[in-house]
């Protein structure tokens, strides 16, 4: 049986109707569906809504977004990540795709600062932009920013890891508050609610609350960074 580069059984059995794949939409993007391998899916359809939600929609334009795909890889011999399920391609048209060296819609910092949290976020996820701009692949002919693949060597139990982590359902909703990030925004919560306190506190005592309120700014203004990913 083949695997694709990432190591995984490419799903043939047969071709296209796989029992091991499953189609899902993307949750709050009705019109945009990933099939992907099943114990994989939840995992790309959170990524793909936040992707959707931080980086740019993913249903708008033409019908641009890839999942499973029976196909060889373009740039070597194996099997493409797409045919075992474990990759998708998100809004190709404006991306770019292999080889394309798509900088002018990347140049963005705030979009390839958003693609950086969502490999941070997602773990056991590759991206195929540029590293020039955080992603995984060497800029020139391999560089493939719409894609996103399981990387290799991960295995299932890894996966579901993440997904529990997470807090993504079956459906691919993540209600997680679990990743690094969100860690940290709600330890910022929680300290900007003790200095709300304080504040308070000193004003019933007739105190001076002078630097707090300064204090409270600084830490709306980290979290709003950490937000913007
Ligand atoms: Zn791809």
């Amino acid at each position: 049986m083949p695997n694709s580069i990432n190591g995984w059984a490419v799903l043939d059995n047969p071709p296209w109707s796989d029992p091991r794949l499953d189609t899902k939409p993307v949750p709050g993007v009705p019109s945009r569906s990933l099939k992907l391998r099943r114990e994989v899916l939840p995992l790309f359809l959170a990524l793909a809504k936040d992707y959707h939600d931080t980086i740019s929609p993913i249903d708008e334009g033409a019908l641009d977004d890839w999942s499973y795909s029976y196909r060889d890889a373009r740039y070597s011999p194996s099997w493409s990540d797409h045919a075992s399920g474990t990759a998708i391609d998100l809004n190709a048209s404006k991306e770019g795709w292999l080889g394309m060296n798509n900088y002018s819609w990347w140049a963005n910092p705030a979009k390839h600062r958003a693609a950086q949290a969502i490999k941070q976020r997602y773990e056991v996820v590759m991206w195929g932009g540029s590293k020039d701009f955080g992603g995984d692949y060497h800029n020139g002919s391999t560089v493939d920013w719409m894609h996103w693949a399981i990387k290799p060597g991960v295995t299932i139990a890894q996966v579901q890891d993440v997904i529990k982590r997470l807090g993504i359902t079956e459906d691919g909703v993540r209600q997680g508050t679990n990743d690094k990030i969100d860690r940290r925004i709600s330890k910022l919560k929680q300290r900007r609610q003790r200095v709300r306190r304080r504040i308070r506190d000193r004003k019933q005592a007739g105190e001076s609350w002078a630097g707090l309120p300064s204090r409270v700014k600084r830490i709306n203004e980290r979290i709003r960074k950490l937000r913007k990913g």
